[in-house]
């Protein structure tokens, strides 16, 4: 089982606070299934597992987080996806956002650059048998070409900047929503629509804190 009805209930509210900003009213019942649906604690360490089913972001190691609930949510909710979608997810860390897309969608494409997060991630969703999740070790500012275009992306990291790649694996009309910002301070979560002349349209969501998209370590020489 996943998050209690305490934790719903909390999301909800927060939700309902912020639709003033977001355009999204109500935790839709997908979205809320799929939250009562994945295990959060499955996804967090062993040291973090009883503030699982707290509306907070912890740390996973690495320095890295598993978001808060209420902005998996509200995420998920501004993508807007359904039951056939192929979803790009740029920052896999846990793995928590991922297994609720994995819920909602056909297929997700995750990719995170620290290789150790990446593989407890697998492990966490084979263990709950979540299969149509896919990760790569990369640097997700590339995106991921070979199984684009999505009709969905999401960047779980900020970057001052949408890297220029994203944009091109989205589907006409798809939605992508990412925080752009500096590390740490000033970010916004901006939900982009792919507009059918190819240009992006941005419409500014929330304030955020997410950890920084950082740079993939240069090759190393032979
Ligand atoms: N979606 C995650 C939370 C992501 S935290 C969850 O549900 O738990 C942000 C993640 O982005 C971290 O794991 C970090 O290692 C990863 N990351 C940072 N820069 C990246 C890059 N350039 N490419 C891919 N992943 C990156």
């Amino acid at each position: 089982m996943g998050a209690p009805e305490s934790l719903i209930a909390a999301i909800a509210a927060q939700i309902a606070e912020t639709a003033g900003f977001t355009g999204c009213a109500t935790l839709s019942l997908r979205v809320r299934a799929a939250l009562r649906e994945v295990p959060r604690e499955a996804f967090v360490p062993a040291s973090e597992r009883k503030l699982a089913y707290v509306n907070r972001a912890l740390p996973i190691g690495h320095r890295q987080t598993i978001s808060q609930p209420f902005v998996v949510a509200l995420m998920t909710e501004l993508l807007d996806v359904g039951p056939g979608d192929r979803v790009l997810e740029i920052g896999t860390g846990s793995g928590y956002q991922a297994a609720v897309l994995s819920r909602l969608v056909a297929q997700v494409y995750s990719v995170e650059l620290i290789a150790e997060l990446a593989a407890r991630a697998r492990r966490s969703l084979a263990d709950l048998d979540y299969t149509n999740v896919e990760i790569r070790v990369g640097d997700g500012a590339e995106g991921w070409l070979e199984h684009a275009p999505y009709d969905a992306i999401i960047v779980t990291a900020a970057a001052p900047e949408l890297p220029p790649a994203l944009a091109r694996q989205l589907k006409p009309g798809g939605r992508l929503v990412a925080p752009i910002g500096r590390a740490h301070d000033h970010q916004m979560l901006c939900l982009c629509t792919l507009t059918p002349r190819g240009t992006l349209a941005t419409h500014r969501v929330l304030p955020v804190a997410f950890v920084p998209l950082r740079r993939a370590p240069p090759p190393a020489r032979a």
